[in-house]
């Protein structure tokens, strides 16, 4: 193979950071090559829900970026410089128009606030928008390229729900068995694809998402090289002109003429940097992300040549349960723990027996709590979700489907005490799970009498507008409040994980990575979590790793546009 091959934009990493950067580079009249590690493309990008987070989009008229920015900068406590801020502010909703254009469609979820309503400038819906669902019969054999959904995001393990089906079967609205009924028949009766494959030809969320995007990247035949890793950059005085990669064992070097973008995701999958940085390092497998790819390639290689780093201590924290899964990527599963934490009939206790925190806040939010009651307690991380008969009955916890279709004996029988606990008395169940029984049961006490008023005096769970948009509408007074009353009672031990670090190269307003004196590393470029997210510690609102991702991609190939062509931005 020849050692040396020339592009102007080589971009390295196929989600949707890279992917984006690739095609605005081609549309600007550069020429990219995108490489990418795995044999599959789409990277974390591919399994998401793929919301992206757009303050100002096309489908919320009443935003303002006065608001946005109010929020934004509540949200990242002075961390984050303003003019970052303000260029994804500026640049979101004409992201959203380039997708658009390239039919990658995206409409916003009515309804669904931003993640922390408590801070000045926040949204009670209107700024996350999620991915129309994609026929992927357009992308050819391309479509057995692509990484999977999760297999929590699929029923029965094949068809793959799409937001429209989300709601009525999560929460069982009227006629939610009809929408189940639709996607099976739909399924079934697709007879030229079950010839072909088990897999869903109608692919929705990060699929759909990621399916589009490599469609618009076949209509301009941009290469996109498989199985082929960023080892090293090229340095040549003081700018970065490509990359040393290896594909299937042949090193070799791709000189990029303009400019590199690095979008190859976080470092969750390296555990020595996790025991490194991670406020409380949990193993890689706690990680909701797909392979073993994302090790932090791009920050070791970026570090090599003098870049800074940032936020590397911070994740986007999931709480988890654990699910054994022989023959899917480890012996063991990890199902998040996204909404359960609202329903009525729960809480969530530290190994202590108290609880510690509003159950109903954000995912994110709901793990900083587990590390901060873990640093006061040392009885943290992980902790419990208990609940009664009737939330078992009525809601999903993780992967156990409501027991009124799902009961306690058709789950596997080594299930049992060991991913869930019963016993027919709270105190029993602390004995089980090794909790003081009679704080247990002291804090279950507690949380029925708010259930009875409503009001949740030590935390106000159900007190805002994000908590009870996951809440049950038919529990009142409190939708996110129930007495746990009902035997028998339930425990799920909650690990903490994440969907991906978000620490990594530091990145100005234009995705030009910095080095450790401030200045741009000329020729570099960083996107997505192998950044430093732009939204520091917090999360905004569903979409909030997605949309910065594409946004500063973007970004990024128009300044390389910029400052290398006479084009310029058009
Ligand atoms: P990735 O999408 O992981 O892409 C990185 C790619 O780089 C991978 O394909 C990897 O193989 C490749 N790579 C790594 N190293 C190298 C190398 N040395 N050389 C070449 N290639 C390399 N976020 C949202 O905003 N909205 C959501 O709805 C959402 N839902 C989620 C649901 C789930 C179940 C999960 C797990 C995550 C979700 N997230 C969501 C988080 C989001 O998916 C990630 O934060 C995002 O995909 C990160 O994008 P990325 O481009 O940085 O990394």
């Amino acid at each position: 193979m020849n050692n040396e091959i020339e592009c102007d934009v080589l971009v390295i990493g196929s989600g949707a950071g890279g992917m984006v950067s690739a095609i605005r580079a081609h549309d600007l009249g550069l020429r990219p090559i995108l490489v990418e590690k795995s044999d599959r493309f789409g990277g974390t990008s591919a399994v998401s829900g793929g919301g992206i987070w757009i303050p100002m989009n096309k489908d919320f008229k009443d935003d303002s970026e006065e608001a946005a920015m109010a929020y934004l900068r509540a949200c990242t406590k002075g961390e984050v410089p303003d003019r970052k801020l303000l260029a994804y502010v500026h640049n979101g909703k004409r992201l959203v128009e380039l997708l658009e254009g390239w039919s990658v469609g995206y409409s916003a979820v009515p309804g669904y606030p931003d993640y922390c309503p408590w801070l000045p400038g926040a949204a009670a819906g209107g700024r996350t928008m999620m991915p129309h669902a994609f026929d992927a019969r357009k992308l050819g054999d391309q479509l057995f390229r692509m990484r999977e959904p999760h297999p929590t995001h699929k029923v029965f393990g094949r068809m793959q729900v799409g937001l429209e089906e989300m709601g009525p079967l999560i929460k069982r609205w009227p006629g939610w068995w009809r929408t189940a009924a639709k996607m099976v028949i739909r399924y079934w009766t697709d007879f030229p694809f079950r010839m072909k494959s088990s897999r869903d030809r109608r692919v929705t969320t990060g699929n759909a998402m990621i399916a589009a995007l490599r469609k618009a990247m076949m209509d301009r035949e941009i290469p996109l090289r498989l199985k082929t890793a960023l080892e090293s950059f090229v340095e040549e005085g003081g700018r970065v002109v490509g990359a040393v990669v290896v594909e299937r064992g042949n090193r070799y070097t791709v000189r990029a003429r303009r400019g590199v973008i690095v979008a190859t995701g976080g470092f969750e999958k390296n555990q020595g940097l996790r025991d490194q940085y991670m406020p409380k390092p949990t193993p890689t497998d706690y990680s909701l992300t797909p392979g073993v790819n994302n090790v932090g390639d791009a920050l070791k290689a970026g570090a090599k040549i003098g870049a800074a780093t940032e936020f590397l201590d911070q994740a986007w924290w999931v709480p988890t349960m654990r699910v054994p899964a022989p023959g899917f990527n480890n012996a063991d599963m990890r199902a998040a723990l996204f909404m359960e934490r609202s329903y009525p009939h729960t809480m969530c206790v530290n190994r202590n027996g108290d609880r510690f925190c509003d159950e109903a806040i954000s995912y994110n939010d709901f793990g900083a709590a587990m590390l901060d009651d873990d640093r006061k307690t040392g009885a943290n991380a992980p902790c419990w979700m208990i609940f009664d008969a009737t939330a078992r009955n009525r809601y999903p916890i993780g992967t156990l489907l409501p027991s009124a279709f799902w009961p306690d004996w058709r789950l596997p029988r080594e299930w049992d005490d060991n991913v869930y606990y019963k016993a027919n008395t709270i105190e029993a169940l602390a004995r089980k799970i090794d909790v003081d029984p009679t704080r247990l049961a002291a804090s279950v006490r507690r949380i029925n009498g708010f259930a009875e008023t409503g009001k949740d005096e030590d935390f106000d769970r159900g007190g805002n507008s994000y908590d009870t948009f996951f809440g049950d509408p038919r529990n009142q007074p409190n939708p996110c409040l129930g007495a746990i009353e009902k035997p028998p009672f339930y425990a799920v031990q909650i690990d903490i994980g994440d969907i991906g670090t978000k620490g990594g190269l530091k990145t100005d307003e234009n995705g030009n990575v910095l080095r450790t004196n401030g200045v741009p590393i000329e020729g570099l470029y960083a996107t997505g979590n192998v950044a430093g997210a732009m939204t520091y510690d917090s999360y905004p609102g569903a979409g909030a790793t997605l949309g910065p991702a594409m946004a500063f991609g973007m970004l990024a190939a128009e300044h390389i546009a910029d400052r290398t062509t006479n084009r310029g931005v058009s």
